[in-house]
């Protein structure tokens, strides 16, 4: 098959199950390909999007117009560093679920506090996937990046991302993930065990309190601190999930197919045969309504796809 195909469908290849066709596809299993659908983009003067999992995309109706990467590269190694701790490489495409799958079974703990968020390794480091306490970013020591416009594959520090709440470098569009190595604890056979209940736990808490179909997880993201700064009424809690609670959205506002979950007032979930344009209308209303009683905007965690214009009403 060609390294480079158009017209592909996209609503299957995201998490709404919403969107148009990417005019032009490409899904590299090594870095050589990664770098050779770069140039055809340059070539042909096209923009470029990374695609995952999509469990963080909103993709338009009117799908991408250029190229759109979907990385496959799906290799993991270790090198054990002392009877303590190994590094662990992960390439972009593999999914998160079988990163810590596979963590275990080589006896190394850290990453089983991401089980059950899906996502791969390439849309986890780029938003700094985050559970709790936990950031990605505490384990990745260094990466390998590919830079947008020569196509060269350099490695990186864990600095280089500067790495924030939903932000890492990569959110700058100059480079994309190839790999990404992580630190992890050696740990016995008891801890191990220790480590799947945790697993287990996680994955049964998340599916009794989140949507597992259909949506984006969180749509919105937790306001900044400069944002509650310029709020006059005193209101200081950065979950946005607790002013949706407050307007009473929970499992009642809707727009044609797209809901808001009934376990997760800042979760969206849209029933098949949904449009992304039901989705964007209806977190329109959500982000009006907030603004309306509390005078603050929330701002969308998932990431946009293919809309020539910010679809949402801009924050202050
Ligand atoms: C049910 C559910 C629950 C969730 N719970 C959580 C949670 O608890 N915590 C949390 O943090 N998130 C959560 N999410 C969001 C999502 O799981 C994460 O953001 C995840 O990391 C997305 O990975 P992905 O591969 O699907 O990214 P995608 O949605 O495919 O892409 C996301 C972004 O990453 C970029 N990207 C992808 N690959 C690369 C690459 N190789 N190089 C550079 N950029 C790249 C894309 O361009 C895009 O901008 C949840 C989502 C769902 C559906």
């Amino acid at each position: 098959m060609n390294l480079i195909q158009s017209n592909i469908p996209l609503h299957t290849k995201n998490w709404f199950g919403t969107g148009g066709p990417a005019r032009f596809y490409a899904e590299p299993t090594t870095a050589d390909e990664f770098a050779q659908a770069l140039n055809y983009a340059k070539n042909n003067s096209l923009e470029i999007t990374l695609l995952g999992q999509g469990a963080n995309s909103l993709i338009s109706d009117a799908g991408f117009d250029g190229l759109l990467i979907r990385p496959q590269l799906d290799e993991i190694s270790f090198e054990r560093e002392t009877a303590a701790t190994a590094y662990v490489k992960a390439d972009a495409g593999v999914c998160m679920d079988r990163l810590i799958e596979w963590c275990l079974a080589h006896q190394l703990s850290g990453l089983e506090e991401f089980s059950g968020i899906p996502g791969t390794v390439g849309g986890s480091v780029f938003i700094n996937l985050h559970y709790f306490e936990f950031l990605l970013s505490q384990f990745l020591v260094s990466a390998e990046v590919i830079d947008k416009s020569t196509g060269e594959v350099t490695t990186v520090d864990q600095a280089w991302f500067q790495f924030g709440y939903d932000y890492s470098t990569l959110h700058e569009q100059t480079h994309y993930l190839v790999s990404a190595t992580f630190k992890l604890k050696s740990i016995y056979p008891l801890d191990i065990a220790f480590a799947h209940g945790r697993r287990k736990e996680i994955i049964r808490h998340r599916a009794s309190r989140y949507p597992q179909s259909g949506t984006c997880g969180s749509f919105f993201r937790n306001f900044l601190p400069h944002e509650l700064e310029q709020e006059k009424t005193g209101i200081k809690l950065p979950y946005v999930a607790y002013y949706l609670d407050k307007i009473g959205v929970k499992g009642n506002l809707s727009v044609g197919k797209a809901i808001v979950s009934h376990q997760h007032a800042n979760m969206i979930v849209c029933k098949p045969g949904g449009t992304s344009s039901d989705i964007v209308t209806l977190a329109r209303t959500m982000q009006q309504k907030v603004a309306d009683q509390f005078g603050i905007i929330p701002q969308p965690e998932c990431q946009l796809v293919g809309f020539c214009e910010y679809p949402f009403i801009h924050g202050k």
